[in-house]
């Protein structure tokens, strides 16, 4: 295991950037909980949280707010997501002009699931953008540079193949995506021969892995199919016993994603987006084993052009 090589080699967090995604809460605790998370979390410095962006008015609104929320109250520089979803052209242009006014820099640009539901066949708005390529040029075209957008290590389920799915990636960079963040995968293999097939597709942006540190193996065993996500057999044997032994749960979910993230440095990445699920715990212990620690004051940092 290579922590011990890890532990020899103080000063690795420097050179690793990280990067926290959060949902929109839906209640008055949730809320509570988002604060209280990203009050810790802003202590590990990341480079910029991302807030995701939802179907519905009611969600999307909460989006801006908690947008709105992390820019006025605190250190971290926020992304907003944005998907094409039942949306017109001029609908997501206003939200697109509405958020830049806010002072927001950075984009994760989707093109969204169908409001149906994950496996439902999706159907473009007929005034909308069609797919997230689309969505990449509207943000570019409205001044946003910093524009990320998804990647999936095992294909997207909607893929009939990878070059198909590569070929998507690449309308994406073109239209001026600066970066990708891959769904959440375990395996990290399947994470290095995707890399290696989209920079022989001639695209050089990071891809940067999405890290899901799992609160619940039940549940990300459940909804990772949808997602075109793997779970390979010697994850589920991990959690064999544990669904109602949460301490030793969160104890071996954080071995696990802390593995991975070692791993995955060991063959040279030094970006990690996680997939927090509004909670700090287990990424605080996973960001501390990289030698993420927490900075003695918070200080606002500069916004990257
Ligand atoms: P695209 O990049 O446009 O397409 C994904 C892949 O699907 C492509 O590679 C392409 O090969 C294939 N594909 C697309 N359309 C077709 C088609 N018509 N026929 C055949 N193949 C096709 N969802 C949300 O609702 N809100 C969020 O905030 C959000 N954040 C996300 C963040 C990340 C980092 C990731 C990885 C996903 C996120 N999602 C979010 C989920 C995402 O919206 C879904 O996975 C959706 O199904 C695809 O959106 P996309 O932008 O990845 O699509």
């Amino acid at each position: 295991m290579n922590q011990f090589r890890f532990s020899r080699r103080p000063g690795i967090g420097d050179r690793i950037k990280v990067s926290f995604e959060f949902f929109p809460p839906k209640n008055d605790l949730m809320e509570a909980r988002l604060w209280e998370t990203t009050d810790r979390l802003q202590a590990l410095a990341p480079d910029f949280v991302s807030v995701t962006y939802g179907a519905g008015g009611s969600t999307r609104e909460r989006t801006a707010r908690t947008v709105g929320r992390l820019l006025r109250e605190t250190s971290l520089v926020p992304a907003t997501h944005l998907t094409c979803v039942d949306a017109s052209r001029e609908a997501v242009d206003e939200v697109i002009d509405a958020f830049i006014g806010m002072g927001v820099t950075r984009f994760v640009a989707l093109r969204g699931d169908p409001a149906e539901g994950v496996g439902a066949r999706y159907r473009p708005h007929p005034q909308g953008y069609a797919n997230a390529a689309e969505l990449v040029g509207a943000l570019k075209a409205r001044g946003a540079t910093d524009i990320s957008v998804s990647a999936y290590p095992e294909k997207h389920p909607e893929s009939p193949d990878f070059a198909t799915d590569i070929d998507m990636l690449k309308r994406k960079v073109d239209a001026g995506a600066t970066r990708a963040i891959t769904q959440f995968f375990f395996d990290n293999d399947s994470y290095e021969r995707y890399v290696e097939r989209v920079r022989r597709a001639g695209l050089y942006v990071p891809i940067v892995p999405g890290i899901l540190p799992i609160h619940n193996f039940r549940q990300v065993a459940g909804f990772s199919a949808r997602c075109g996500a793997h779970v390979p057999a010697w994850l589920a044997e991990r959690f064999e016993g544990l669904d109602d032994d949460p301490q030793t749960h969160a104890l071996v979910a954080a071995a696990v994603a802390a593995e991975q993230v070692l791993d995955l440095i060991e063959r040279g990445i030094t970006d990690f987006h996680f997939y927090t699920m509004n909670r700090a715990d287990l990424v605080v212990a996973i960001c501390h084993m990289i030698g993420i620690r927490s900075t003695a004051a918070a200080e606002p940092r500069t916004v990257a052009a």
